[in-house]
C-alpha cells in the first residue's frame, strides 16, 4: 500500500515508551550514510557513531547490511553490538554470536563471480563486488543506455546456477544463494539469540531499500519499521525518515526519551 507515513521524528516519545524494552536494528548505506557514487567511500560520521554508540548503551543495537560483515563491522566500529552481514547471511557478535547461512553456496558463488566479471568487462562505470555471500554488480555509474546489457547478463548468470537468485537494490543488481534466508530471517534470529524474542521488547527497524522491506515485515506485528525515502512507496514500515540526519536526530532524541532505568 502507498500512502504517507507519519514522521518517526514526530512519534518518538511515542516509539520510546512502546514495550518495556526497546531493541534497535539498522541499515548502514542509505540509513547511516548519505548514498555516495563509490560504496567504499560511504564513511560513517563521527557524530553518528556517537548517536549510534550512546543509544547502544541503553538497549541492544544491531546493524544489518548487504556489505561483507568484516567491512560493515569496520566502517561502524563500536564494540560490544552485533553485525549481520551480506543481507543477514553472516552474523557476528559479542560472546561468540555467530551464525553463517549457505555455506555450501561458495563455490558457485566464485563461479558467478567470474563470469559476472569477465561479461561485465567491457561495460564503463560497471563494478562487480564480491561479497562473502553475494556477488554485485553496481550499475550506478554505468551510462543509462546500458543498464539493460548489464540486467540480462546478470539474468544470464542467474540462470546458469539455479542455487542463486537474482535481488535488486538501489542501482545494484545482486546474486545470493537462493534459499529462504533474507534481513528478516536474520533479525529475529537475533532476536531469538540475543534473548530478545519477548513479548515486552518492542524491536525497530529502520532502512532505506528494497531488501530492508524484509525486515519490516518481520516485525510488523511486534515492532515498528522506519523507512527512508523521500517520496511515498509500497512498504512494509510504519514510520518515515527522510535521510541520515534526521536517522541521527531520530536516535539521539529516543535516547533522550528512554525511561530512567531501562537500561539493559
Ligand atoms: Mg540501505
Amino acid at each position: 500500500m502507498t500512502r504517507k507515513l507519519p514522521s518517526a521524528l514526530e512519534h518518538v516519545h511515542e516509539i520510546a515508551i512502546r514495550g518495556r524494552q526497546l531493541a534497535v536494528f539498522l541499515d548502514y548505506d542509505g540509513t547511516l550514510t548519505p548514498i555516495v557514487n563509490r560504496p567504499e567511500k560511504a564513511l560513517l560520521s563521527d557524530s553518528m557513531r556517537e548517536a549510534v554508540r550512546a543509544l547502544a548503551a541503553r538497549v541492544p543495537v544491531a546493524i544489518l547490511s548487504g556489505r561483507d560483515l568484516d567491512d560493515v563491522r569496520q566502517r561502524v566500529n563500536i564494540d560490544a553490538i552485533a553485525y549481520a552481514g551480506c543481507h543477514g547471511f553472516d552474523i557476528a557478535g559479542p560472546l561468540g554470536l555467530r551464525k553463517q547461512v549457505a555455506t555450501e553456496c561458495l563455490p558457485i558463488l566464485d563461479a558467478a563471480e567470474k563470469e559476472l566479471r569477465q561479461k561485465l568487462a567491457g561495460i564503463p562505470g560497471e563494478l562487480v563486488d564480491r561479497k562473502r555471500f553475494s556477488v554485485a554488480a553496481h550499475y550506478r555509474n554505468v551510462d543509462e543506455n546500458h543498464v539493460e546489457r548489464v540486467e540480462r547478463i546478470v539474468n544470464e548468470v542467474a540462470a546458469r546456477h539455479r542455487e542463486l537468485r537474482k535481488i535488486e537494490n538501489k542501482k545494484v543488481y545482486e546474486l545470493q544463494p537462493d534459499i529462504d534466508w533474507n534481513k528478516g530471517r536474520a533479525l529475529i534470529w537475533l532476536l531469538e539469540s540475543l534473548g530478545l524474542d519477548r513479548k515486552e521488547v518492542f524491536p525497530i527497524y529502520i532502512g532505506d531499500d528494497r531488501t530492508d522491506e524484509d525486515a519490516f515485515g518481520a516485525i510488523r506485528q511486534r515492532g515498528a519499521g522506519i523507512l527512508l525515502s523521500e517520496q511515498p512507496r509500497a512498504t512494509g514500515a510504519s514510520y518515515s525518515l527522510k535521510n541520515p540526519s534526521e536517522v541521527e536526530c531520530f536516535l539521539r532524541k529516543l535516547v533522550a526519551c528512554l525511561p530512567a532505568g531501562a537500561d539493559s
